[in-house]
């Protein structure tokens, strides 16, 4: 028999960008507040930058298993922890553009507007940076938005071979800026800095505790200063109880894990079956759910019940759809000499965000991607790099790892109500098809031939080989985004603009879920800047 106590103030299910946040947000109001995440505390293990055991081995990910929209299976690439996925995230923390509050009009269709504009959220973009650490230089970057106080901290270097890249891609015309990353770096006085600068950022958890995660950032400082915080790891809700109006949640139902074996992979993470559960309920005033677009989704549309037949909170039948994730391509030029860099995550380039004279419509953002590491090229890669291998014949992967610098593209897809979660049984489905791909070809090919004008070194510039298509697959749900968008129409939103669900009064969903549309920056400071912003409206209501 637990020895919790069964009924809080508040309840938070999850504590990634959104949860983790929103704890941070809420801890000081002196409320009894209950976490729970299904996940445990990322072990520290020299693992976490081994590329083969996190590329690879997908050593952070979980097991679970869903279904794309053919019914086929496939493991995603998401992982359960204190911290969500920030645990993991490449900590690149951008603010959407003004313009992507609004309306945009798309080769192949439009992207709504939101109901709340950049203004409203500036205020809290403004915190979400100071909380994250996020290293940045405002002016630089052509599509910025105006913004009341500069970065917390100065930009990230770049190491000599990325200054000249940015040089010579500046030389082009071109206005490259430093990407804005949340860390905890200390570039006057190296000695001091919890960040060593090494190469294994993007992906990887951070060995020294020095990525501006969530956990690091929000979860610990929060449990540090206050009393008034219960978090139960390993502790899965598996279903949001109402009352008999079906207007109020009464119970959320947790399966507890305990003595959780080493994983399927070998040593910790504990992602294998514990060997005990128990289930069992807690009560909350207020519970607010933020398990992560999909997952949130999938936890009310499992919450079914007389009054809310078709999924909790889900009138508007808006539940799980318009999922979003953006179109992302992974791309490496190789050149001929060695890259020299160790950190090499310092570039973006925004100058197709919004398009070209010749095509007028949104492209999206380049930057450039942690290194490429001999370990992260799978069994796959020869056949893509063949054409680089046959220039100089003698070269393995670690040759060829050396000299390559990685990119990634990021292309606004825009919402579909088919591309939604179902739960079949107890089964996660998730239908995705992409759109908006001709503004993908177009970036790929643009970037493409920057790169080769802006370095003679550049051989070739190929799709990066973790995938064997330039586009990421459907596991890679890293930017989940949509499924309980926001808006004040009950019958084409899921959440009122304080995500307070419209059908259930102490019902709110915190995460990436309210997107209504995506961008085509990362979604993750706003994330956290909506967190702060429902954080301000729920310390206020709890009052
Ligand atoms: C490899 C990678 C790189 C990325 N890089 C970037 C980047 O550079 N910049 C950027 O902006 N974004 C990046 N992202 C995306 C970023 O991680 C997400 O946008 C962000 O973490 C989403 O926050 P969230 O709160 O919506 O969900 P999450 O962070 O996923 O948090 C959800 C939490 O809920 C818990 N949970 C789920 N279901 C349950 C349940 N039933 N019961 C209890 N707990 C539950 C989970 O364990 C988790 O802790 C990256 C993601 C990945 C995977
Ligand atoms: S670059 Fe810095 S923050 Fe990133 S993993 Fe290495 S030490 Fe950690």
């Amino acid at each position: 028999m637990s020895t919790f106590e069964r009924h809080y103030d508040i309840i938070i299910i999850g504590t990634g960008a959104g949860g983790g946040t929103l704890v941070y947000r809420l801890a000081a109001t002196g409320k009894k507040i209950l976490v729970l995440e299904r996940g445990d505390f990322l072990p520290r293990e020299k693992a976490n930058w081994n590329a083969l055991e996190v590329y690879q081995k997908e050593r952070y990910h979980t097991d679970d298993h869903w279904y794309d929209k053919d019914g086929k299976a496939f493991r995603p690439q998401t992982g359960y922890w204190v911290g969500g996925n920030t645990k993991v995230y490449g900590a690149a923390l951008l603010r959407l553009r003004e313009r992507d509050f609004e309306a945009v009009i798309h080769k192949t269709g439009i992207s709504p507007a939101w109901e709340l504009k950049y203004r409203d959220f500036e205020p809290y973009y403004t915190q979400a940076e100071k909380l994250y650490d996020v290293h940045g230089k405002r002016g630089a970057d052509p599509t910025e938005p105006p913004a009341t106080e500069d970065y917390p901290y100065a930009p990230v270097s770049h190491e000599p071979d990325m200054q000249a890249l940015t040089d010579s891609i500046r030389n082009l015309g071109y206005y490259p800026f430093h990407l804005p990353l949340g860390l905890k770096l200390n570039e006057v006085d190296r000695a001091l800095s919890p960040c060593i600068r090494c190469d294994t950022f993007d992906g990887y958890p951070c060995l020294v505790g020095a990525k501006a995660d969530a956990e690091v950032n929000a979860i610990r400082p929060a449990r540090e200063a206050y009393s008034n915080l219960t978090l139960l790891t390993g502790a899965k809700v598996l279903k949001l109880h109402t009352s008999e109006s079906g207007r109020e949640i009464t119970a959320v139902e947790v399966e507890i894990a305990h003595d959780r074996p080493a994983s399927s992979h070998g040593t910790p993470p504990m992602t294998g079956a514990p060997a005990r559960v128990e289930v069992q309920q807690f009560s909350a005033d207020i519970v607010v759910v933020a398990c992560g677009a999909i997952n949130s989704a999938a936890l009310l549309l499992k919450s079914a019940n007389d009054k809310h037949p078709d999924g909790l909170a889900n009138r508007s039948d808006q539940v799980g759809r318009n999922f979003m994730k953006h179109q992302a391509i992974a791309l490496v030029s190789l050149g001929t000499k060695p890259n020299r860099a160790v950190f090499q995550k310092t570039i973006a380039v925004n100058d197709f965000y919004w398009g070209e004279p010749d095509f007028p419509y949104p492209m999206g953002m380049v930057q450039n991607t942690g290194n490429v590491l001999a370990d992260m090229l799978p069994a796959e890669s020869p056949p893509l790099l063949a054409p680089y291998v046959k220039l100089v014949p003698e070269f393995g992967l670690q040759l060829v790892a050396e000299r390559a610098v990685g990119w990634w593209l990021q292309v606004e897809d825009l919402p579909d109500p088919n591309n939604r979660v179902r739960i079949v049984g107890n089964q996660l489905h998730l239908d995705y098809t992409l759109n908006n791909t001709e503004a993908a070809a177009r970036l790929i090919h643009r970037w493409t031939s920057v790169l080769k004008s802006a370095n003679e070194e550049t051989k070739h510039v190929i799709p990066f080989s973790i995938y064997p298509r330039s586009h990421v697959p459907v596991q890679a749900v890293g930017h989940q985004c949509g499924t309980c968008r926001f808006g004040s129409d009950p019958n084409t939103s899921v959440l009122d603009l304080n995500c307070r669900t419209h059908d259930v009064d102490n019902l709110y969903v915190v995460d990436g879920g309210f997107f209504p549309s995506n961008s085509g920056v990362n979604p993750t400071l706003t994330i956290m800047a909506n967190a702060l912003r429902v954080g301000d409206h729920l310390a206020e209501r709890m009052k």
